[in-house]
């Protein structure tokens, strides 16, 4: 009997048979991925910090009919909103056809990502050039950020309150900066070092400068020359440092990688790349979506989501129990009601790299967007874990809808870790879970993620927002 069975037709039944995606789609749908891609690429370009990412999606949102939220009025279906969060963070809304009732379907991405921030007196100057102080923001391997071209972005805030907005080095001709590293031949102590110790916080000054102003002797006369051009330029003084928020960053564009063009490089995907997808698929939601529904671009998730536009504050709960009241609602029942995907990168594995993967629980390269149960370190801690329950939802939403997933773990047991923001979210009481493009080369100055992945995870998005 036994060995009658057909075994290619039951392994069909019964076992996972895990597939590059591009054998899954077919050549319409990849025109559309590299088409979708081409966007994702421009908003990239033009959003290199957590102000300029929700500048764009503002820019991108009010060109679709989203209007700035207020408090004091009153929404109905189809409505479209947005809350600007301090310039640092937004909630892009649409009001469903049955409101808050059922609870609110948001996805939520964050929109800053590692770099190198300025100092509060970052200007000095030392042998014969002249340097900015930094501190680093989130976690950056410190030695992939020497040798590299960098460009100066952010905000300068006067003692009146007057704001100068600074974007150098991105344009065709405009001076780039960029930290000295150790040549080879003296660097045999710094190669002796471990990776992690071989450079330190400190030697991370970015040079701006060498050309002295006035008489030989004079003191800090190239501080002084780099301090004058800042005022011709900005109209800033040596103090207007203390209320500034500059970021120092890449000058790489978003760029195609490989012969076939299936990667794009860029600075920045994490997670930029989600936070584009869980905007654009709420900005291309077809007619007025049953429940209301969410696009979170958050702020300081690299850091630990402190801080008022993090979303371990109180924010998103705000602008979510608002819109309960609005409609004579309990907040927290429409929290208790909610779900969300987390949308956050997830890694790709590397055969550069194999040590720190378990090949069978890792996302691959073209394998769709990945899906995480939980992610964390040392035994499932600081993470979320989403319910099976609701997994099962999830793998039969994205399937019906023809949304090409894979489910991975972040690296092997032990070898690090890390969290997101679903812990912050489903600690309102909300249904949550990871999912997001693999990245290679995640958290360096730049990253690389597949354009299938892009798009599927747009598609996920989308899927959720429709019969979420
Ligand atoms: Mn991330
Ligand atoms: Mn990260």
């Amino acid at each position: 009997m036994e060995n009658k069975l057909d075994t290619k037709k039951l392994s069909e039944e019964l076992l996972i048979n895990r597939q590059n995606g591009c054998h899954q789609i077919d050549d319409e749908t990849f025109e559309k991925v590299y088409e979708y891609c081409e966007g994702y690429k421009a908003f990239m370009d033009s959003s290199k910090t957590e102000r300029e990412a929700v500048n764009t999606a503002i820019a991108l949102a009010e060109k679709k009919g989203y209007v700035p939220y207020d408090a004091e009025k009153k929404y109905a279906a189809g409505d479209k909103i947005y809350l600007n969060n301090r310039g640092k963070s937004a909630i892009f809304a649409v009001i469903g056809q049955k409101g808050c009732k059922e609870g609110v379907r948001m996805v939520a991405g964050h929109i800053d990502s590692p770099r190198l921030d300025l100092k509060p007196y970052p200007l000095f100057e030392a042998d014969e050039m002249a340097l900015l102080k930094t501190h680093y923001y989130g976690g950056i391997k410190k030695y992939q950020w020497l040798a590299m071209p960098l460009a100066m972005h952010g905000v300068v805030v006067r003692k009146d309150g007057t704001k100068v907005e600074i974007c150098l080095g991105e344009k065709e001709g405009e001076p780039q900066f960029c930290i000295t590293d150790i040549l080879p031949h003296l660097g045999k102590e710094q190669a002796q070092k471990p990776l992690g110790q071989a450079v330190e916080g400190e030697s991370l000054n970015i040079l701006v400068g060498s050309r002295p102003l006035g008489e030989p002797g004079e003191k800090d006369a190239i501080k002084l020359h780099v301090m004058k051009l800042l005022n011709d330029m900005y109209g800033i003084t040596e103090e207007d440092f203390v209320s500034a928020d500059i970021e120092f960053v890449p000058v790489y564009k978003a760029t195609d990688i490989g012969f076939d063009r299936s990667v794009i490089g860029a600075y920045g995907h994490d997670d930029r790349v989600c936070s584009y997808a869980a905007l654009s698929a709420l900005l291309d939601v077809e007619g007025v979506p049953e429940k209301t529904s969410l696009a979170i671009l958050a702020d300081r998730e690299e850091i630990g989501s402190m801080g008022n536009t993090g979303l371990d504050s109180e924010f998103l709960r705000y602008f979510i129990a608002d819109l309960a009241q609005a409609e004579g609602l309990e907040p927290r029942h429409v929290l208790s009601r909610s779900r969300c995907l987390s949308a956050d990168v997830s890694v790709a594995y590397d055969p550069n790299f194999p040590s720190v993967y378990e090949a069978r629980n890792s996302c691959y390269l073209n394998g769709g967007v990945g899906l995480s149960k939980y992610v964390g370190s040392g035994g499932k801690s600081g993470t979320n874990e989403a319910t099976a329950e609701f997994m099962a939802e999830i793998r039969n939403l994205f399937d019906r809808n023809h949304v090409l997933w894979q489910a991975g773990e972040l690296g092997k047991i032990d070898a690090g870790g890390g969290g997101t923001v679903a812990m912050f979210i489903a600690s309102l009481n909300v249904d949550v879970v990871d999912i997001g493009v693999p990245v290679l080369s995640m958290h360096a100055p730049f990253e690389m993620v597949s354009k299938l992945d892009v798009y599927m995870t747009y598609k996920a998005c989308g899927a959720f927002y429709k019969e979420g």
